[in-house]
Parts: C-alpha cells; sequence; structure tokens
C-alpha cells in the first residue's frame, strides 16, 4: 500500500508516494479559499483523527502565510512594509526577509523577468472589476519597478525602498513558499526538498502521478498531461486573472520593463525539485517568452519547461525533447 499526500489548488498539486502503510488506509480531504485561490489537501491514511489533525496543519499554515504577506490585507507584515519602507529602513521578520532575499536572486537569475516591484504599477489594476491604471499615472508608477529599489540590509532584517512609489507583491512567489511551509507541517512529507505553486509530486514506487496542464483557452480540455515523480508543477497563466477591453487581454502577469501584460505566453509550466522556485520561475518564463526562457530554462539542470505560446503550440526544454525521443 502506498502512502500519499497531495495538496491541490488552481495551479498547484502534490501526490506523495512514500514506504509500505500498515493495514486499512484511506482518503481524507480538505478545501478551502487561502490566498484568493482554492486551496485543496488529500492525504491517504491509515488514522482519520491523526489524518484531520495534518489536514488542519496544513490549512493553518496557508493561512498564516496569508494574513502575513497578502496585499489585500492592510494588516499584513508587507502592507506595513509597503508603508514605512520607503521612509527608511523597516524592520522585517526573517522570514519576509527571506522571501525578498530569494524574490531578489530570481530577479538576478531572469534579468529581471521576475520583479516583486511590478506591483508598483500592477497594484493600480482590478482585473475583478476589468480596470486598469490611469494613463496619468502610469508613467510614474513605471519608473518605480526595479527590484534594486529593495534594500536588504546584509547586517539584519530591514528593508527599505530607495524610490518613494516602490510598492511590493509576493503573489508570484508566495503560493510556492506556501506550499513547502505548509507540507513541512505534515509528516508524510519527509523529505527537505520541497515545492509548490503549486504542486510536488514524489515518489515512484509503481504508481506514477500525473499531472495534466490545463488548455489555456478552453477550461474543461487538457493541453498536455505528464507523468510525474519527484517533482515540484508550477504553472502560469493568461486566464487566471484577466479582463478584456476592445479585444485585449488584460491580465495578471506584468511585464515589468513595460508594466503591461506579458505577451508572449498563454501558459508556462517548470517542473524542478523545488515549489519556491518553481513558482517564482513559471512567473519568470511567462515574462521572458518561449525563446529567451528555454534558452534560461536549458542552462539550469534538473529544471523543465512546458510553454503554450501566443500562437497556442506546445514548446519544450531540451531535456523533456530528449526524454520524449526516447519514449518517455
Ligand atoms: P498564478 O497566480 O496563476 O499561480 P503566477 O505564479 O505566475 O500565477 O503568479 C502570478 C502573480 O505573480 C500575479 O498575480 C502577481 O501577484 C505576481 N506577478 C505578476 N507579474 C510579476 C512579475 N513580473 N514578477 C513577479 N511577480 C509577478
Ligand atoms: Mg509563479
Amino acid at each position: 500500500m502506498k502512502r500519499c499526500f497531495s495538496i491541490w489548488s488552481a495551479a498547484v498539486s502534490v501526490i506523495v508516494l512514500g514506504a509500505a502503510w500498515p493495514v486499512h488506509a484511506d482518503w481524507y480531504r480538505d478545501a478551502q479559499d487561502i490566498m484568493g485561490t482554492r486551496v485543496q489537501a488529500e492525504l491517504w491514511h491509515h488514522d482519520a483523527a491523526a489524518a484531520q489533525d495534518l489536514l488542519d496543519a496544513v490549512m493553518a499554515e496557508m493561512r498564516r502565510i496569508d494574513h502575513a504577506y497578502s496585499t489585500h490585507r492592510d494588516s499584513s507584515e508587507l502592507s506595513a512594509l509597503n508603508r514605512q519602507a520607503a521612509q527608511g529602513w523597516a524592520p522585517v521578520s526573517a522570514e519576509l526577509y527571506d522571501l525578498l532575499e530569494r524574490s531578489r536572486r530570481v530577479s538576478e537569475l531572469t534579468e529581471g523577468a521576475f520583479d516583486v516591484t511590478y506591483a508598483s504599477v500592477g497594484r493600480y489594476y482590478d482585473y475583478r472589476a476589468g480596470k486598469r491604471p490611469d494613463p496619468a499615472r502610469f508613467d510614474e508608477a513605471v519608473e518605480a519597478i526595479d527590484y534594486r529599489y529593495v534594500e536588504l540590509d546584509p547586517d539584519g532584517p530591514r528593508v527599505r525602498y530607495a524610490h518613494p512609489q516602490v510598492h511590493v507583491d509576493l503573489g508570484g512567489i508566495a503560493k510556492g513558499y506556501a506550499y513547502c511551509s505548509s507540507s513541512r507541517r505534515c509528516p508524510a512529507l519527509d523529505r527537505p526538498a520541497c515545492s509548490p505553486a503549486e504542486s510536488r509530486h514524489l515518489g515512484d514506487r509503481g504508481v506514477e502521478p500525473r499531472r495534466g496542464i490545463r488548455d489555456p483557452r478552453d477550461a474543461d480540455a487538457m493541453a498536455a498531461v505528464l507523468p510525474l515523480t519527484d517533482t515540484a508543477v508550477s504553472t502560469s497563466g493568461d486566464y487566471e486573472r484577466f479582463f478584456e477591453e476592445d479585444g485585449v487581454r488584460y491580465h495578471h502577469i506584468l511585464d515589468p520593463a513595460t508594466g503591461r501584460s506579458a505577451r508572449d505566453a498563454w501558459s508556462v509550466t517548470i517542473l524542478g525539485p523545488d515549489a519556491t522556485f518553481t513558482d517564482a520561475l513559471s512567473t519568470s518564463v511567462f515574462v521572458l517568452g518561449p525563446e529567451r526562457g528555454l534558452a534560461l530554462i536549458d542552462d539550469m539542470p534538473g529544471i523543465d519547461a512546458i510553454i503554450i505560446d501566443a500562437s497556442g503550440r506546445l514548446r519544450y526544454s531540451a531535456d523533456l525533447l530528449q526524454a520524449a525521443d526516447g519514449g518517455l
């Protein structure tokens, strides 16, 4: 019998297949709306009460991260930072410092395609209401997009913004981080590496976990199905949050260079060992587009990408193409 654990979200899932498990086991599930998405967790366990405790711990951790880092909550630590850091050094928790540091490393790696200060402009979009930034404010706000404006004190957990209009949002990395952090609460996930936007699939003992990539233009159809083992999976798509105006799609992944929705892809899926990293990379490669994005991924051992480009064509990183040739 296999031991399984999974967390599902709009674009996230986790399955763990571990060592043999004694006697009778069953699936236990929970689903809650957290971080603006539906978080679903599933656990294969032999003890109902223990399974419920684990599911509760996972959801509580997701909620804690949402309360700390959501920019939709005035009371969050990140909202407080956004109010204070343009005036001077503001103390932050070690966790927020760490998240900002990791974000900066991804910005450096992607030549600024990933940039948490995208929100200097992004905060003026309201996708539900179909609103975009006022043109009078837009040019000034774009000037405030640059991850280098977020200064991290090397001597301690303090942060300051070197531009008065900077606004930070961690939406491109927080779900992956929340996945990693909450799965640590679950002893079934006993491996050190972690993952998220969204999902992680562990183990290879007979059952092969699979994950579908949604058709970006048909919510009920799959564009591809991947066999997955020991892998985190994150997908970024232009269909998650968007509105259309005069035939133009305004969606939630912005190119930091222009402050406008990135246009070169419909969906990007990243596979790799760590969910926080795959989450940030799916957003980054979406911005970079197929050519630059695949060049970056092909330079990174252990990371793969599946891109649906802006003409609806599937594109794969070199390792996946090789695996497919070898009969994946
Ligand atoms: P999803 O929300 O569909 O899982 P992503 O993981 O790509 O997709 O996250 C998209 C979120 O990332 C946006 O809602 C926004 O909060 C944030 N974001 C948008 N553009 C950027 C960018 N260029 N760099 C970093 N974060 C971004
Ligand atoms: Mg992401």
